[in-house]
Parts: structure tokens; sequence; C-alpha cells
């Protein structure tokens, strides 16, 4: 396999180079196996999704804007927190199934940045292969700002990203709410917001956040009557060939993250070297003490 590049990726020959080093290649030999089938690997994944679509039809937060449909249907829903190569593997998987969901993109995480130039063509990919994106907005930017300019800054960041995927942001959702708390733009902007209670209180919400399955979620995903009307929540960082440890996935985050930050230092520090102005400089102050430095 050619270094770097996702399998799916060199198949394709319509998707844009994207060459993410994907911390989600790294799999342990370990996991936490409660029951055969309580696993994140891609075996589980399409259980799970058959085992939805059987019943349920799939569908994007865009496809209920104009109301509820008919029951029963699952909206399938992906925050996108970490790796835009694991999101584009599974919307590829996804999209070879005829299955079309929402992805939420982040415009100001840590881990990647929808601008760079390795990711800036994946919400066009998406858009691409029939997924809706919607845009994973952080309280912690807003925060900065006086609130009375929230709703202008959330609608900035979404024509950010209708710009890049070239179709219009309908859905939002808020990132990390277990940890920033209270979403301060429920029910305040023109978007779907996957927090409203039209969606979460109004429909069962089931969620692998922090690789985790909270209460009955994965009883009822395996063996329950699922309930008419579904918000399924999915991580694509949790998911892969192999189930992984929680350690596992984010070591190889960071792992991912470390390596690019380490290239980029050892490519500046060679691109300064050969800089005709450090080299110039150098000489002067060279001829200036008769010493010769940054050797
Ligand atoms: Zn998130």
């Amino acid at each position: 396999m050619q270094p770097g590049v996702l399998p799916s990726q060199q198949s394709r020959a319509t998707t844009p180079t994207i060459t993410w080093r994907a911390g989600f290649q790294v799999i342990s030999r370990v996991s936490c196996v409660k029951s055969m089938r309580d696993q994140f690997d891609d075996a589980t994944y399409w259980w799970i999704l058959d085992r939805v679509r059987a019943t349920h039809r799939v569908l994007r937060f865009s496809d209920v804007r104009d109301g509820t449909p008919p029951s029963p249907f699952a909206i399938l829903r992906h925050d996108v927190d970490y790796s835009p190569g694991a999101a584009l593997r599974m919307a590829e998987l996804e999209a070879e199934r005829g299955i079309h969901g929402t992805y939420f993109l982040l415009l100001n995480g840590i881990y990647y940045n929808a601008l760079e130039p390795s990711c800036a063509h994946l919400p066009a990919a998406l858009s691409r292969l029939g997924h809706e994106v919607g845009l994973h907005y952080d309280v912690n930017f807003l925060y900065t700002f006086p609130e009375e300019r929230w709703v202008e800054l959330t609608r900035l960041q979404a024509r950010v990203l209708e710009h890049l995927s070239g179709a219009p942001v309908v859905s939002i959702a808020m990132h990390q709410p277990a940890l920033n708390g209270r979403d301060p733009l429920r029910g305040r902007t023109e978007y779907l917001n996957a927090y409203d209670e039209r969606f979460t209180v109004d429909m069962r919400y089931l969620s692998d956040s922090a690789r985790a399955w909270r209460d009955d979620a994965w009883t009822l995903l395996e063996s329950g009557s699922l309930p008419p009307r579904l918000q399924l929540g999915i991580h694509p960082i949790n998911w892969g060939p192999a189930s992984r440890t929680r350690r596992a996935i984010f070591d190889g985050i960071h792992a991912t993250k470390t390596h690019d930050i380490t290239v980029a230092r050892e490519a500046l520090n060679h691109h300064i070297d050969r800089h005709g102005g450090v080299i110039e400089h150098e000489a002067a102050l060279a001829r200036l003490t008769g010493v010769t430095r940054n050797a």
C-alpha cells in the first residue's frame, strides 16, 4: 500500500489527492469485547447499518428540513473531530452501499484545519459522494466574542463550508457538548440544530461518543426493537478494519499530528538554511566578526 494513502483512495480516480496519515491505521490487538458484536470495527458498523436499513430509511438532516417524514427513519450523523482521513474513508464506503449521512466538520479544531491544502477538498468530496456537509461548531471560539456576535460568526463559518463544499449548509451541531455544557445556539439560528428537541427528545438519539454506547443503546442496536424515529451519531475515528482501544485511537491521532509537525519543522529548517536573505545576513556578520555562525 502506498504510504499515507488510504486503500480506498488509491482506487478512486475521482477522489482528490488527499494523503493524510490517518491515525486509525494504528491497530491494537487489545479490545474489550462485551459480546460478539459490541466492537468498533467495520464488520460491526455495516452490521448495525444493515439492521437499521432493514426497517428504517436512512436520511441526512437536510432531508428533514421541511418537516418530519413518515416513520420509521434514522438520521445518520457523523461528527468529524479528529481525522479527515477517517471521515473520507467512511464516506466512500457508505456511498458505495448507497448510504448517505450528514458529516459535521470543524473549522477550528486543533487536529485538522479545513483550509489546509491536505484537507481543503474534503467538503467537496463529501458532497460529491452524496453526503450532507454541516457545521460542527466549537463554542469556545464563540465565547471569545461578545454574545451578540455569535450568530453572525456561526453564519460566517457556515459560509466558508458552503464555499468549500459547493452546497448550502443546512445543519449545525455543537462540538463536545459533554465538555462544554449548554448549547448557546439551540433555537437561535436559521439552521437545523442536531441538538434541537426535534432531534433529541422527539426521537431517540444513539451515539458512539468516546467509543462507548450509553444506557441501552447497544442492546437496542443489537437485538431490541428500534425506535421508529432515530438519530444515529457515529464518529468515523472510532471505526476501522479492526476494533481498537480508545487509547490506541488517540495515540494514533497524536502520532500522526506529531509526525506532521516534525516533518514541517525539518522542511522549514531546510528552507531557512538556504534562504537568500539568511545567507546574506550571515555572510555580512562573518565579514564583520570573522566568525561563521549558524553553520
Ligand atoms: Zn465533536
